[in-house]
C-alpha cells in the first residue's frame, strides 16, 4: 500500500482523478490538447553506477489535462498512435526537449537527453532529416540527443525503418534498444539496428537480487551489451539492493525510482542534486 500511495503521488493529485486513472479521454479532447500544446516531457536521470554522477536523462511524456491534472503516458500513448497523432507528440516532445537543453546549458549543466520515438512514425520516408534538421538549427551537438525505440508490435515497413535509424547513427545521435528482453525488443532487432545503447527492461531489474533465474537473464543481457560494444542502462531500479547488484554486475548506467522520479525540467537540477547528496 506504501508503495502504490507513492505510485500515486509521483503522478500528483491529479492521478487521483477517475478520469485519469480509467483514460476516457475523447479524440476531440486529445486533438485539442495537441493543439493547446497540453503535453509535455517530465526528465528521468540515468545515473552512472560507476560513481552515482548523472549525465543523462530521458524525456518522457506527461499531459497536463486542465481538469485531471498531470497524467502518465499510459493513458494517452496507445490512443495516439491509434488515431494517428503520435508524430505530432513527438515533435512536441522534441521541440521541449531541445528547449530544456538549451535552459539547462544556460545554466551551466549538460544532460544527454533521450526521446523515445515510435517506429509508426520512423516507417515515413525523411523523417530523420527532419529530426536532424531541427537539432541542428536548433545549435545542438547530435552527441547530446539519444533516441529510444519502444515498440509494440513488428517493424512493418522494415526498410524505411531502417534507412531512418541509420542515418540517425551516421550523423552521431545515439539508438537505445529499449524494454530490451521483452515483446519484439529482440536478438533480431539487435543483429539489425545500429544500436549504440541496451535498456534492460524494468520486469529483469526490479528486485533482481531475489531471483536467480532474473539474476541470469540480467547477466546475459549485460553480456551480450559488453560483447557488441553497447552502453547498458538497467530500468527500474527501486532499491539500494537494486544499485549494488547492478554495479557489482558491472552494467553502465541506472535508472529508476531509486534516484529520482521523472520530473519537470525546472525540478531536475534540485532533484539531481538530492540524489547526489546522498
Ligand atoms: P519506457 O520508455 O519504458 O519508460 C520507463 C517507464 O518506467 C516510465 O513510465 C517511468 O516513469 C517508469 N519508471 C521509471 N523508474 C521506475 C521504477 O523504478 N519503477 C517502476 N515501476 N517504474 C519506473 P511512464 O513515464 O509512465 O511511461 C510509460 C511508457 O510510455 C514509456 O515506457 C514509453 O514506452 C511510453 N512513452 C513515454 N513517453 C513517450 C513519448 O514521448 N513517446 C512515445 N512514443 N512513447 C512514450
Ligand atoms: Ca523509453
Ligand atoms: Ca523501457
Ligand atoms: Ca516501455
Amino acid at each position: 500500500p506504501d508503495k502504490l500511495r507513492q505510485l500515486i503521488a509521483s503522478y500528483g493529485p491529479v492521478a487521483e482523478s477517475q478520469r485519469a486513472r480509467r483514460a476516457v479521454f475523447s479524440e476531440d479532447e486529445i486533438r485539442a490538447a495537441l493543439e493547446r500544446r497540453e503535453f509535455l516531457p517530465y526528465f528521468q536521470p540515468k545515473a552512472r553506477l560507476a560513481d552515482g554522477g548523472i549525465d543523462s536523462v530521458e524525456a518522457l511524456a506527461r499531459w497536463r489535462h486542465p481538469q485531471a491534472g498531470v497524467v502518465a503516458p499510459g493513458a494517452f500513448i496507445d490512443k495516439l498512435e491509434g488515431l494517428g497523432l503520435i508524430d505530432e507528440l513527438t515533435w512536441q516532445m522534441l521541440e521541449q526537449s531541445a528547449a530544456a537543453w538549451k535552459a539547462w546549458a544556460a545554466q551551466g549543466m549538460e544532460f544527454r537527453i533521450s526521446v523515445n520515438l515510435s517506429l509508426s512514425s520512423l516507417e515515413q520516408p525523411g523523417y530523420a532529416d527532419r529530426i536532424i534538421f531541427y537539432l541542428a538549427e536548433q545549435g545542438i551537438g547530435s552527441r547530446h540527443f539519444v533516441f529510444e525505440i519502444t515498440e509494440s508490435t513488428a517493424m512493418t515497413d522494415l526498410p524505411h525503418c531502417l534507412e531512418n535509424l541509420t542515418r540517425l547513427r551516421m550523423k552521431g545521435y545515439g539508438l537505445s534498444i529499449d524494454d530490451f528482453g521483452t515483446g519484439y525488443s529482440s536478438l533480431q532487432q539487435l543483429a539489425q539496428i545500429p544500436f549504440s545503447e541496451l535498456k534492460i527492461d524494468r520486469s529483469f531489474v526490479t528486485g533482481a537480487c531475489a531471483s536467480e533465474t532474473t539474476r541470469t537473464m540480467l547477466a546475459s543481457s549485460l553480456d551480450l551489451a559488453g560483447r557488441l560494444g553497447l552502453s547498458s542502462v538497467a530500468e527500474g531500479v527501486e532499491t539500494r539492493q537494486d544499485w549494488a547488484l547492478l554495479k557489482r554486475m558491472g552494467c553502465g548506467y541506472a535508472q529508476g525510482y531509486f534516484m529520482a522520479r521523472p520530473q519537470s525540467a525546472a525540478d531536475l537540477p534540485g532533484a539531481i542534486a538530492r540524489w547526489t547528496e546522498t
